[in-house]
């Protein structure tokens, strides 16, 4: 069976519809957001590098480096523009 998790709360739903359209109280958008990584046995924070065993797990636990508090795994590059300043030729 298939299992789609929210990248920000860890929520669990069988269908992406199902969870895109269920709010979310994380979320910036007010709605779940579909994590696209695969499962894993283990999922790291990408603020702290705190590890935790679901991702559930990690995104419900408090994080001192994330903008929003909590641990986040974020597999994608959505609303964070990382900007990359221009390489310097010497
Ligand atoms: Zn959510
Ligand atoms: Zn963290």
């Amino acid at each position: 069976m298939a299992h789609y998790y929210c990248e920000w709360c860890g929520a669990v739903h069988q269908s992406v519809q199902s969870l895109v359209n269920s709010s979310c109280p994380r979320s910036p958008s007010k709605k779940h957001t579909l994590y696209e990584g695969s499962e894993k046995s283990q999922y790291t924070c990408k603020y702290c590098g705190a590890k935790g065993q679901s991702l559930r797990g990690l995104v419900n636990s408090t994080c001192t480096k994330s903008p929003t508090k909590y641990h986040q795994r974020h597999c994608r590059k959505m609303a964070v523009q990382e900007t990359v300043p221009p390489t310097k030729t010497a």
